[in-house]
């Protein structure tokens, strides 16, 4: 059999050749690291769980206009989805304090912002992916003041259905991260989400018990992730309420 070139290996997933010109299979690791790499595991099932939640997200923001990468799932760790030239930068999204930002506010954890609001870093790993203004965003040109403008109406839309979503099965969506693409259709150019939308990206807390559900779990050695991620899968049915282990069940 033929080896499918590989385009890009990052820290969590894969990207291969797609069957077609502008297409690419994203592959989901299990691999997970925290401070920029510095903590590393291997997690078993992970990249089963976040393919089945980047699935479910990215399907519900395309069912709501939304435009995303997706194009389907393949199997059990890996997608196809359209290429697209990568925006520089993490979108990142907070309705409440938590991570880099409460501490450099010297903020609680937890503590409600005035409204959702949104920053940017640079994706720069040797850099450790540092904040930047928007300035230094135009200036540099890595997005023009239109693409920001659309990208926080992205950022918004995402979050707006991301947090319905959670509450309605009793977690809160503290923050998240996204990642903007470039597609294009002959001269016309739309900006689509890309990369994944999953617990490794977003703050998840159970409403009721603030326990964490999300990768914090791994980056403060709070327990199990996989129980974690499963336990979100679980909620939002997309694996069966009484699996206690997504393996057996998700056969494809
Ligand atoms: N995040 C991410 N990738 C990164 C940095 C942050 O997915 O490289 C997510 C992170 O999981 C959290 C949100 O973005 O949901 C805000 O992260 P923060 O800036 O607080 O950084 P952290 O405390 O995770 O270093």
């Amino acid at each position: 059999m033929a080896r499918r070139n590989k385009i890009y290996e990052g820290k969590a997933k894969v990207l291969y050749e797609g069957p077609e010109p502008g297409t690419l299979v994203q592959y989901f690791k299990d691999d997970a690291t925290a401070n920029n790499a510095e903590k590393r595991d291997v997690v078993d099932g992970k990249g089963v769980l976040n393919n089945r939640l980047s699935e479910f997200f990215m399907t519900g923001l395309g069912n709501i206009g939304v435009p995303t990468h997706f194009i389907k799932r393949l199997n059990m760790r890996e997608q196809l989805i359209r290429q697209v030239e990568v925006i520089p930068l993490e979108v990142i999204v907070r309705n409440y304090a938590a991570g880099s930002m409460a501490k450099r506010l010297g903020l609680e954890e937890g503590t409600r912002l005035p409204r959702p609001l949104v920053e940017y870093s640079y994706k720069e790993d040797a850099l450790g992916d540092p904040l930047v203004p928007e300035e230094y965003i135009l200036a540099f040109g890595w997005a023009t003041q239109q693409d920001l403008d659309d990208i926080l109406s992205l950022a918004l839309r995402v979050n707006d259905f991301m947090s319905g979503v959670m509450h309605g099965v009793g977690i809160r969506l503290v923050d998240f991260k996204i990642e903007v693409g470039r597609l294009w259709d002959g001269d016309y150019m739309r900006l689509v989400v890309a990369d994944e939308i999953s617990p490794d990206s977003c703050r998840l807390w159970d409403v009721e018990t603030g326990q964490k559900l999300d990768k914090d779990v791994f980056r403060r050695d709070l327990g199990n992730l996989t129980d974690a991620y499963t336990e979100v899968a679980r909620r939002l049915g997309v694996i069966p309420a009484n699996s206690a282990h997504p393996k057996p069940t998700l056969i494809n």
